[in-house]
């Protein structure tokens, strides 16, 4: 239907046989087991992460899938069905940190990192992948890879990791091996997320909490809008907002953003000479705050109640945080202007995807009005799905 959300991507089940199947064409044997590692959405909480404070992702339908054998002799082979690419081919004590590896040095980093933090049994795989997680869409394809590799290993090697556990080491991985500063969100989402549940998770201790999330039941819908406007502009920015909540913390003595009662933010603001720290420090300890109240009322089940939270939430990220981008707002404009509950940008920002909440009947109109508003501005047509809250990262085979 050309007026509904986009078809959503294939189902993991057939993606499981397909990924069996290419690992024994490739490998000429049988996979020893296969894994799943989904992509996430992230509903509210943004920056909040590396300010030890909240977030509230769901993980989605889309999924990565690895067909995994164990090796004895130190070698490690990674393939991707989604890459045009030959067999990559390392040595484990080779494995040298932002050596620019290409994709692969997303598994392989996760490798590195169990082998650092003494998981030495780890002596090697093969290792065949394909993926459903849109690539560069702020759903992280790049926390579904390390998780299913992290999972693969800890399945085959014996190694007991707790889901906290592995998505750490998954998170040490992105930031040290590949070189990319990410908080813990992404990894915590695609590890621990359950079914038709929100992750609330305290980035502080990664204490999680289930929140249950389903949206069906109360005749609406999560849509997620994909920009299709890559986010690689942003990785400087990104840097920049970080050292900007430290200097907050630093300058009101805190440890971090996440110390600071909601309460006490105006008198806070007042002691900020510098406007633009004082805009980070407003949107973060006001995003911590908004997922409070998501949360409130989810709890008192005022679901309908979130949407114009979100919608606040959205305004200080384009306002406070200045991340957003035209297409991200154009995308939130045109739904809440259609009859959306509500919206906002998610993920790193400077493109990437909006999440909407809408009436399931408003659904079609809503996304149409997305689209026609991006045709008149000449945007790329984005791509528009629902999102229903699925299963974190699980051995399928
Ligand atoms: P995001 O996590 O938002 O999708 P990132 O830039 O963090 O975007 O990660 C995307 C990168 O992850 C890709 O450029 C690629 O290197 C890797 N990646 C993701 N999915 C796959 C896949 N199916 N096969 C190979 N590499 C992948
Ligand atoms: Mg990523």
């Amino acid at each position: 239907d050309a007026a509904g959300p986009d078809a959503a991507a294939r189902q993991p089940r057939d993606l499981v046989a397909e990924v069996a199947a290419g690992f024994e064409e490739l490998y000429g044997a049988a996979p020893a087991g296969v894994w799943a590692a989904p992509g996430r959405v992230n509903l509210i909480g943004e920056y909040t992460d590396f300010n030890e404070g909240f977030v509230l992702p769901l993980a989605l339908p889309h999924t990565a899938v690895a067909a995994v054998s164990p090796r004895t002799d130190g070698v490690l082979r990674l393939h991707s069905a989604d890459i045009d690419a030959p067999l990559v081919e390392l040595r484990l004590d080779e494995l040298r940190p932002l050596s620019d590896g290409g994709w692969a040095a997303y598994p392989a980093g996760v490798v590195w990192a169990l082998r650092r933090a003494g998981h030495t049994a780890v002596t090697g795989a093969d290792l065949h992948l394909a993926s459903t997680v849109p690539t560069g869409a702020g759903l992280s394809s790049s926390a579904a890879l390390e998780v299913v590799t992290a999972l693969a290993l800890d399945g085959l090697f014996e190694l007991g990791l707790s889901g906290p556990e592995s998505a750490r080491l998954a998170q040490r991985a992105e930031n040290d091996f590949v070189g990319v500063p990410c908080g813990i969100m992404d990894q915590m989402a695609s590890a621990c997320a359950t079914e038709g549940h929100l992750l609330h998770l305290d980035c502080r201790d990664l204490a999680v909490r289930q929140i249950p999330f389903d949206l069906a039941a109360e005749g609406l819908m999560l849509l997620v809008v994909d920009t299709r406007v890559q986010h690689a502009l942003g990785d400087g920015a990104y840097a920049e907002r970080r050292a900007g909540c430290e200097e907050g913390a630093r300058l009101l003595g805190v440890p971090f953003l996440r110390d600071l009662p909601y309460a006490e933010l105006p008198d806070a603001l007042e002691k900020l000479a510098d406007e633009k720290v004082r805009r980070y420090v407003r949107h973060v300890v006001g995003d911590d705050h908004r997922v409070e109240r998501v949360i409130g009322l989810l709890d008192a089940g005022e679901v309908r109640a979130i949407g114009p939270v979100l919608t606040e939430g959205h305004h200080s990220l384009r306002d406070d945080l200045r991340i957003s981008c035209p297409e991200l707002d154009l995308a939130v404009a045109a739904a809440n202007e259609a009859g959306a509950l509500g919206a906002r940008m998610t993920g790193g920002g400077f493109g990437g995807s909006a999440v909407v909440l809408v009436e399931e009947a408003a659904a079609p109109a809503v996304t149409e009005a997305i689209r026609t508003a991006f045709a008149g501005a000449s945007f790329t047509a984005p791509r528009v799905f629902p999102a229903v809250a699925a299963e974190g990262a699980r051995r399928v085979r």
